[in-house]
């Protein structure tokens, strides 16, 4: 029944009817979403607002990512009549601005939970029972008593233990460095890895990237895999694969990475991206008895519940699947289940993603190789050509667009593409894909000329 604000918790005897531990991207939808439906929300947060993807992760990597693109965009001016002087990049400047936006987005996460009415309590937060919370302020410990928790804790870089460990960063020291890394070493092949080798090379840093495996992100199509990692090598990024790092030594020319099989590079600073871990450290969680898997992860069902009723999890924490609008997804479904409409799951399929890379992929739905694991017969529709723009530029980068068929329904079930505004021209085909569009609706569509794009929807002749 709709109460106002709070009565119900109040009522029975709790502070709030949710608490939520953590601030970023699923804990401040979900606080904001419950407040709206009436709930009293209470939000701990030990840092800024707005977690990984607002302070270090997605925003300023693209704002990043773009100020990386104008290398390419200087050089690509000559070839159409533009004669740009010489050019500095102000590292300097590029920090002090980002940091700036980020102030003011921190500030617009505060008042969006402030004019949802929901109580922000800085300080670190540890469960204490099935509904009890503790937050460490500045001003002493507080206690609280929920009728609900969330636990949108987040992830954390995790770097392997080897020699020479404490002398390498991970992404979230990459926003801040100081001095510009004119040399970096990148270790990993999976999405920061990728995406911060890019960025720097596009910065001016010489950048080697090393990956332990065959080829750079797991996971990913095999044509695409194949086809970013020649246009990273194109761009200027030195990308060795089978890769190991023995140690790591610190000596007065710089750090000197050396690998197993012998080879010595020297750099100012070597970036580890070698994946995430569940924020679970002091948590309390398992004395109170929620249940953890892989690497901490808590375990829910389908609507968020952990094993203990009353606590929740949702995001990064939980380990399904690492980006920010899924974390937003499940919040949205949390709150209507506890607060709202009722219970109904995320469906987790066609899940669009990018990796910005230079030049960016962007994919919806299944691989080649899980389609043919999972569909039989597959058709595969594949272009790899030069973007328009490129007949001009003089740059070598080439675009690829690969569609995958489940021949028996003519449904498209995998979209992918490495090029320009992937990730934007991906975004668009996803609806279509949710929707079950299949190749005949594909080739009925009139595409848009001149534009990338419309190559989705002229490929004709099936490759395989
Ligand atoms: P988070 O955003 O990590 O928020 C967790 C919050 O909990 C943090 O603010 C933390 O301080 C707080 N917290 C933790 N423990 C406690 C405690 N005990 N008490 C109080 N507060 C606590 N995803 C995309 O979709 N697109 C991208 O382009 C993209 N780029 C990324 C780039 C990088 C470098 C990284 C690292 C990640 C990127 N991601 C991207 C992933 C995305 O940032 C995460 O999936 C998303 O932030 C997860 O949201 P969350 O709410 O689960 O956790
Ligand atoms: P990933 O899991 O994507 O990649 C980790 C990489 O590190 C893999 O290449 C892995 O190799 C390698 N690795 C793991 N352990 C070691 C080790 N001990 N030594 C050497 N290499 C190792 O994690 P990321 O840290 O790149 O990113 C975490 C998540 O954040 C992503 O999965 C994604 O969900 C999200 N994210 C999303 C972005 C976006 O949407 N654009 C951007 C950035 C992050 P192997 O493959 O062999 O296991």
């Amino acid at each position: 029944m709709p109460h106002a604000q709070g009565e119900g918790a109040r009522a029975a005897g709790f502070d709030c009817d949710l608490l939520v531990i953590g601030g970023g991207s699923g804990g401040v939808r979900a606080a904001r979403m419950a407040a709206q439906r009436n709930a009293k929300v209470i939000l701990a947060e030990a840092a800024a607002l707005g977690g990984t993807c607002v302070n270090v992760g997605c925003i300023p990597k693209k704002l990043y990512s773009y100020a990386s693109h104008y290398a390419d965009d200087f050089r690509d001016a000559a070839g159409f009549g533009w004669h740009v002087g010489e050019t500095r990049f102000d590292w300097g400047v590029l920090k002090a601005n980002r940091a700036t936006e980020i102030t003011r987005l921190n500030g617009v996460y505060q008042k969006l939970l402030e004019d949802a009415g929901v109580e922000i309590v800085t300080g670190w937060a540890s469960v204490t029972g099935p509904h009890g919370v503790r937050v460490r302020t500045e001003r002493g410990e507080r206690e609280f008593n929920a009728r609900h928790i969330l636990v949108a804790t987040g992830g954390r870089p995790s770097v392997p233990d080897f020699p020479g460990c404490e002398h390498v960063v991970t992404s979230d020291g990459m926003f801040d460095l100081e001095p510009f890394p004119g040399r970096l070493v990148v270790v990993g092949g999976g999405y920061i890895a990728c995406e911060f080798a890019s960025i720097f090379n596009g910065l001016g840093a010489r950048v080697t990237q090393l990956y332990r495996g065959e080829q750079v992100l797991r996971g990913f199509d095999a044509d695409v895999r194949r086809f970013i990692a020649q246009e990273m090598r194109k761009h200027g990024v030195d990308l060795r694969t089978n890769a190991d790092v023995a140690s790591v030594e610190k000596t007065s020319a710089g750090l000197e990475v050396k690998l197993k099989d012998g080879t010595v590079l020297v750099a100012d600073t070597v970036l580890y991206a070698t994946g995430r871990v569940p924020n679970v450290e002091n948590l309390g969680l398992e004395a109170a008895g929620v249940r953890l898997g892989r690497n901490g992860a808590v375990v829910t069902d389908d609507f968020y519940a952990s094993s203990v009723p009353s606590i929740h999890a949702l995001g990064d924490v939980i380990d399904r699947v690492q980006l920010t609008p899924v974390a937003i997804a499940e919040a949205m479904v949390l709150a209507d289940r506890l607060f709202g409409e009722g219970r109904r799951s995320l469906d987790y399929e066609f899940i669009p993603t990018a990796v910005f890379t230079h030049p960016s992929i962007g994919t919806v739905g299944h691989t080649e190789e899980e389609a043919r694991g999972r569909f039989g017969r597959v058709d595969i529709y594949r272009s790899d050509f030069k973007p328009l723009r490129h007949t001009l530029s003089g740059s070598g980068e080439r675009t690829l667009m690969k569609l995958v068929v489940d021949a028996a329904t003519d449904r498209v079930v995998g979209l992918h593409m490495v090029g320009a505004d992937a990730g934007e021209i991906v975004q668009g085909f996803a609806v279509a894909m949710k929707a079950g569009a299949t190749k005949a609706v594909f080739d009925a569509t009139v595409g848009i000329h001149p534009t990338a794009a419309e190559e989705f929807v002229t490929m004709r002749s099936a490759v395989v």
